[in-house]
């Protein structure tokens, strides 16, 4: 069956074609368009534990994990009992309620360097009001990123490194205006040198660093040895604050976070995706005494007709009360296994696993090569994230079946790869 009867066929197909007509590239968020991959996206119709099913029928193991929330897996039966009492008692009220404070003391118990912390409905929010009150605290204009981190789509974060290795950023998207990036000051990840010269040529200027601590929207980078020690140093030394955006690894490499994991303590934290319980949520929080400034207490504005929502707050309180130390163990034991398993079913084809706990991605010679292995394990049933540029998420529900259907779908898609790598690079390709 060629490709595009297959597309004409299925109901994903056709849900797509009705998309498309709708919103830009079929869909609400770029990555799911597949256009890393090509081919038609899958239209997912339910989810429960490890698996997705698609309106076609087609069940697959999941490692999207919605890009992060879903650590104990779908429609977990404690969350949803929660967003269904919280559902029942209102959805929205626009004023204070007690389930806000039970999550809070839940997220400032795992992370103590959140003092005090403020609920929004996004990472995106949670990023982009934590720069405004380090400008707002410091009194100073610029901001350090670093390069191939991802903190969501404001302005000031969509931002790449300049023609030199580091300094004045560019913008990575139109619309975004040169002189907002140039307020963005770009380093390599994972190079502390490049920090220091930047801090040092902007000394009086710097508000503030962010950096995912493990970078994982590049694919997953872990921190070098001293690297997060370094910045915590360098920031501090230059009267910057240092900012980690946990909306990924925040009660997924550790429960306190990659803060916990690697023992380096922010003066503020961005926090998203697990705390909702896949609900829309963020947070941002730290040090008292900046986050003192925001308002009503302070002159930093920030507000949201959704921040705090309850049925949200309910969602992200049943999955951090979930989350138990068994469970970090379980997710640590599986990320393991797949790493291996995957290194093992690769046999010649050059690919090289990273991971962190059950964040891992496997990086692949050419992006063709992704391509064909990502399809191979798609029409075996196995949801990759379809781009390597990006995290593989591993939930709790995820156990030795799972990992048996996915070995088993790795090696032939693997072969599948190898012929892809072959066609492109001729048969020289195979490895050693
Ligand atoms: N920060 C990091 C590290 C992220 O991975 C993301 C999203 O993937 C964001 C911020 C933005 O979060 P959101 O998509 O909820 O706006």
């Amino acid at each position: 069956m060629t490709e595009s009867t297959e597309v004409a066929t299925t109901r994903s197909a056709e849900w797509m074609t009705r998309a498309a007509r709708l919103f830009p590239g079929g869909v609400n968020s770029p990555v799911r368009a597949f256009h890393a991959v090509g081919g038609t996206p899958r239209v997912i119709e339910r989810a429960a534990g490890s698996r997705l099913w698609d309106v076609d029928g087609n069940e697959y193991v999941d490692y999207v994990g919605s890009w992060g929330p879903m650590i104990l897996g779908h429609a977990h039966p404690d969350v949803v009992a929660a967003v269904q009492a919280a559902a029942a008692r209102g959805t929205s009220y626009g004023a204070p309620s007690p389930l806000e404070v039970e999550l809070a003391e839940e997220i400032t118990d795992a992370m103590p360097s959140i003092e005090r912390l403020r609920f929004v409905s996004s990472g995106t929010e949670a990023a982009m009001s934590a720069l405004r009150v380090a400008r707002g605290f410091t009194g100073r204009p610029k901001v350090i990123k670093l390069a191939g981190g991802y903190h969501g789509h404001a302005d000031a974060l969509l931002v790449r490194a300049g023609s030199g290795a580091a300094g004045i950023g560019q913008p990575t998207s139109a619309g975004v205006t040169a002189a907002t990036a140039a307020d963005t000051l770009v380093a390599p990840y994972n190079d502390l040198l490049a920090v220091e010269r930047l801090l040092s040529e902007h000394r009086a200027e710097v508000a503030a660093l962010i950096v995912e601590p493990v970078a994982a929207n590049m694919g997953v980078v872990p921190p070098a040895d001293g690297y997060l020690e370094g910045l915590r140093r360098l920031t501090a030394d230059a009267g910057a604050l240092l900012v980690f955006d946990e909306v990924i690894t925040g009660f997924r490499v550790h429960r306190g976070g990659a803060q916990a994991l690697y023992g380096v303590q922010p003066d503020l934290t961005v926090l998203g995706k697990i705390i909702g319980g896949g609900l829309p949520v963020g947070a941002y929080g730290g040090r008292v005494d900046v986050m003192a400034l925001i308002a009503p207490d302070g002159p930093v504005y920030q507000a949201g007709t959704l921040s705090g929502n309850p049925v949200a707050m309910a969602a992200g309180l049943a999955t951090l009360r979930a989350l138990t130390d068994d469970v970090y163990d379980r997710l640590e034991a599986y990320g393991a296994e797949l790493q291996r398993g995957l290194v093992e079913s690769a046999e010649v084809v050059n690919v090289r696993v990273a991971r962190v706990g059950s964040l891992l991605t496997a990086f692949f010679s050419t992006d063709a090569t992704f391509g064909a292995f990502f399809h191979g394990m798609l029409n075996r049933g196995v949801m990759l994230p379809p781009s390597q540029q990006e995290a593989w998420f591993v939930s709790a529900a995820h156990g030795e079946l799972e990992l048996t259907q996915t070995f088993a779908a790795a090696r032939e898609a693997f072969a599948e790869a190898r012929m892809a790598d072959m066609r492109e690079h001729g048969e020289a390709f195979v490895v050693d």
